[in-house]
């Protein structure tokens, strides 16, 4: 399937968003007008870099404000037209995109705008032009891509027929499955857009949240599926409005599009059982390790062994060393120079660990690279989005990484039993969208609904990532612009997080201290037997309550960019206690500033 994008998704000048494209991948693109008309080169040059770069220019958009209009402004109209199809003959483009009246239109007659198009579209063959007529969500008698088709039907001519939009089709809960009524030779161009299900007009819906296909709530799969049964054999090509992707870098925006399109046929071919080039998803059945990196980790390996993790060893060939609490494993690695402590890699166990390599790298992620020895694991993994590397690993209990750390003490019964429950990754607010994508797509991981949560420095956008199961879940928290990046926390799941936090506290370990209110706050909207509430004051433990069960928590004050959190969940309780965040934060903010 040959892949395009048009230029608005970039942020740029015209040239500079044409070498990112191509640098890229894509096969093609869409040159939008509103990037030609400030550029300064000529669309003979524009047209000769293309060739060069090998981009195939696929269509020239928008030409608006066409049809069901009187008779003066056709005129003026068809004059418009001719303007362009003379420029589109010098760039060497042979298809226009025609976006539904908006503005103009005063005649609600199919059979009017049928005329009017003809006449277009008789116009653009002198040129040897195609029209893709677009049914824009919020045009003003044509919305529908079923109407745009009958128009077209009514004109009936050879260089007249539809373009399809996602946005504009699944933004109007219009039915996608009536595509595969249309005509194969008439299906001429197809754009891909995701969106998150908002509340808001269309218009600015449209202009503003367009995303990447897998970043949104829409069912793309299934509408590039309809596509491609009703035979349509042009390229996927994405127009995305977003006022992120605007101003980000553009080659690195580029690169993340041309993932998304990546992705996105990979799992319409998964739905249709067509071929695919790449790997079947491995969706991970643990989190198998958590390496933390920074220069001096003292202070974390002190709090590990405050909570009852067990020293695993030092690692034979590396300044790494392994803490253990049942299934939890934390790799500590201190490397010189390095700036604050950060979450350095994540290992997933899956079934087969190269397939999850190779499909991360077929998708688009770089390949990371581990310096292994003589008899060392050597674990394939990308580069994931943040600076964190991904490691897959499908160890045995005869096989494992762990083999490589040597003098390891013996867990006792003073120690603690867990597993990961989560991590908690924290992004700057122009890598967040690519990280959903990073993570459904190549770690095969599905999006819970997004929430939003207030903070003492502004609202945190909160999003978690997770197997079906629950087995991996990976919370993605999106800081406010102006406020510094979140710390990240390795939760620990425990099967008695009071015994925990009790001789945690004994042993030393500094809690998050916790404000008296909450427990007021707690006793008003629990009723909680007054046992339990002085026990969680006591011991600074968080509390919540879902329709399943119920959940208790505890974390330690950051650490150098990192923290720790206990978590227990108590019968189906399946959340992440979202309603004490922002105590939370306030907590951390305070503890913070008491103690820096
Ligand atoms: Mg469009
Ligand atoms: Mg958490």
């Amino acid at each position: 399937m040959r892949t395009s994008i048009a230029t608005v998704c970039l942020s740029g000048g015209l040239v500079e968003k044409l070498h990112a494209i191509a640098e890229a991948g894509f096969d093609g693109v869409e040159i939008m007008d509103s990037d030609l008309v400030p550029a300064a080169e000529s669309p003979e040059e524009i047209r000769a870099l293309c060739a060069r770069l090998g981009l195939t220019i696929d269509l020239f958009q928008p030409f608006r404000d066409f049809e069901g209009v009187d008779e003066v402004t056709l005129a003026d109209n068809l004059r418009r037209a001719r303007a362009k199809f003379e420029i589109m003959d010098r760039l060497g483009a042979k298809m226009i995109l025609l976006c539904s009246n908006v503005a103009t239109a005063t005649i609600a007659d199919h059979e009017v705008a049928a005329e009017q198009l003809g006449q277009l579209a008789d116009l653009a063959s002198e040129y040897g032009i195609s029209i893709a007529y677009e049914a824009l969500a919020w045009g003003r008698y044509v919305s529908d891509y079923r109407d745009a088709w009958k128009i077209v039907q009514l004109a009936d001519r050879p260089n007249l027929g539809v373009c399809l939009d996602s946005f504009h089709v699944l933004s109007r809960g219009h039915d996608p499955r009536e595509i595969e009524a249309i005509d194969a030779e008439k299906l001429f161009f197809l754009q891909l857009a995701d969106a998150p299900h908002m509340q808001m007009d269309i218009l600015s819906w449209s202009r503003h949240h367009r995303l990447f296909p897998g970043e949104g709530d829409f069912d793309l799969i299934s509408f590039v599926s309809h596509m491609i049964r009703a035979g349509y054999r042009g390229p996927l090509s994405l127009e995305v409005f977003n006022d992120t992707f605007r101003q980000t870098d553009v080659r690195r925006t580029a690169k993340h599009a041309l993932r998304s399109l990546r992705w996105l046929y990979d799992r319409a071919c998964a739905a249709n059982s067509w071929e695919s080039k790449i790997d079947a998803p491995q969706p991970p059945r643990a989190i198998d390790f958590v390496e933390l990196t920074g220069e001096d980790l003292g202070e974390i390996e002190q709090a590990l062994h405050q909570l009852g993790f067990v020293f695993g060893g030092r690692h034979r060939s590396k300044p790494v060393r392994l803490w253990q609490a049942g299934e939890a494993n934390v790799i500590l690695n201190e490397q010189p120079r390095t700036q604050g402590t950060r979450l350095g890699s994540l290992g997933l166990l899956v079934d087969d660990a190269e397939a999850a390599k190779r499909r991360a790298v077929a998708i688009g992620a770089p390949a990371a690279f581990r310096r292994t020895y003589e008899g060392e694991y050597d674990l394939p993994g990308v580069l994931a989005t943040e600076g964190i590397e991904v490691f897959w690993n499908a160890r045995t209990a005869e096989e494992s990484w762990r083999d490589e750390f040597e003098g390891g003490s013996t867990p006792g019964t003073e120690s603690m039993r867990g597993v990961i429950d989560h991590i908690n990754i924290a992004y700057p607010w122009q890598e967040f969208d690519e990280a959903v994508l990073f993570h459904t797509s190549t770690l095969a991981l599905g999006a819970e609904p997004a929430s939003e949560l207030p903070g003492p420095r502004g609202l945190v956008r909160s999003q978690v990532m997770r197997t079906d199961d629950g087995v991996v879940r990976i919370a993605m928290n999106l800081a406010p612009p102006t406020a510094p990046l979140l710390p990240r926390h390795i939760a620990v799941r425990v099967d008695d997080a009071i015994s925990v936090a009790r001789r945690a506290k004994e042993r030393g370990l500094p809690f998050l201290p916790i404000p008296d209110n909450y427990y007021d706050d707690l006793e008003a909207r629990f009723g909680l037997d007054a046992e339990l509430l002085a026990e969680l004051q006591e011991l600074d433990l968080f509390y919540d309550r879902d329709e399943q069960g119920s959940f208790l928590h505890f974390y330690t004050p950051v650490v150098d960019q990192v923290f720790l959190e206990v978590v227990q969940r108590i019968d189906g309780y399946d959340g992440y206690g979202a309603a004490n965040a922002p105590v939370r934060l306030t907590a951390q903010r305070t503890f913070e500033s008491e103690t820096a």
